[in-house]
């Protein structure tokens, strides 16, 4: 018997992008087998290898009433259990459904919308189990995930940073698009995680990462309105991928009239 580790990884309602990271790492992938036993991962293998398990790292949000039942097995099943991205630590873009009327969607998307068993809310995994590390991003980042089982290996906290988007572009030298351009950027109040990715390609950070610690988002509130956008378009762009997260939602909800 296998005396590494086991790694499983669980889907939830999420598009897999993160789960993809983990297969992404290519080439370090060799070595994260070596060190754990990924013993569930359908998305990689069809052989499951039955828990309990060391590391569980869970993707997606609860939506539905079954997955709401799931997710506490999982949780049975896992000694840490760690979500990864937006879905699993925000709820994801389908938490935009928490600020509308469910039934009606439904009734819009489905020809038969009475067979569809569904919550009237998307929301994070932490809201539901206990979750020992939130890993942020849209989709994750392979090095931050790398970093956080290489963490659990260890026996140590994940070394990931809480600050904004905006001490990685003065890491890389990129020029702040909002002071040489006016143009509107999330990066002082998102998660670090991306490497300043959109600021580098001359464009305002979309907030894909969530909120980083202690977001001033009263003060950006007021540089967003001097960049020329109204309320409406305040309330949309905190309203993505992170719409649910509280810091985002009560920046959004600051502007609803
Ligand atoms: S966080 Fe983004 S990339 Fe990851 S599963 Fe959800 S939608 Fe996909
Ligand atoms: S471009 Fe955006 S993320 Fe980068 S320093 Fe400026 S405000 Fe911050």
């Amino acid at each position: 018997m296998s005396e590494r580790p086991k790694l499983a990884v669980w889907k939830f309602a999420s598009c897999d992008g993160c789960q993809l990271s983990l297969l992404d790492c290519e080439d370090e992938l060799l070595a994260v087998a070596a060190g754990v036993e990924i013993a569930n991962f359908a998305e990689g293998s069809t052989a499951m290898v039955d828990g309990p398990y060391d590391l569980s790292l869970v993707e997606g949000s609860i939506t539905t009433p079954s997955d709401a039942e799931r997710i506490q097995d999982v949780r049975r099943a896992s000694r840490t259990l760690v979500t990864i991205g937006a879905c699993a630590t925000s709820g994801g873009i389908q938490a935009l459904r928490n600020f509308a009327d469910v039934e009606e969607f439904t009734s819009l998307v489905y020809a038969t919308p009475e067979y569809i068993s569904t919550l009237e809310t998307s929301t994070a995994i932490a809201d539901h189990v206990q979750v020992d590390f939130e890993l942020r991003g849209c989709p994750i980042s392979k090095q931050q995930l790398l970093e956080v089982i290489t963490a659990f290996l260890a026996d140590r906290r994940p070394r990931i940073p809480g600050h904004s988007v905006c001490i990685e572009c003065k890491r890389r030298g990129t020029v702040c698009v909002t002071v040489a351009h006016g143009t509107p950027c999330l990066g002082p109040v998102t998660h670090a995680g991306c490497g300043a990715l959109c600021p580098a390609y001359d464009r305002g950070c979309y907030g894909c990462f969530g909120p980083a610690e202690q977001p001033n988002t009263a003060a950006l509130g007021d540089l967003l309105v001097d960049q020329g956008m109204d309320d409406m378009d305040i309330v949309r762009v905190y309203r993505t991928f992170n719409a649910a997260a509280p810091e985002f939602r009560q920046a959004g909800e600051a502007h609803e009239r």
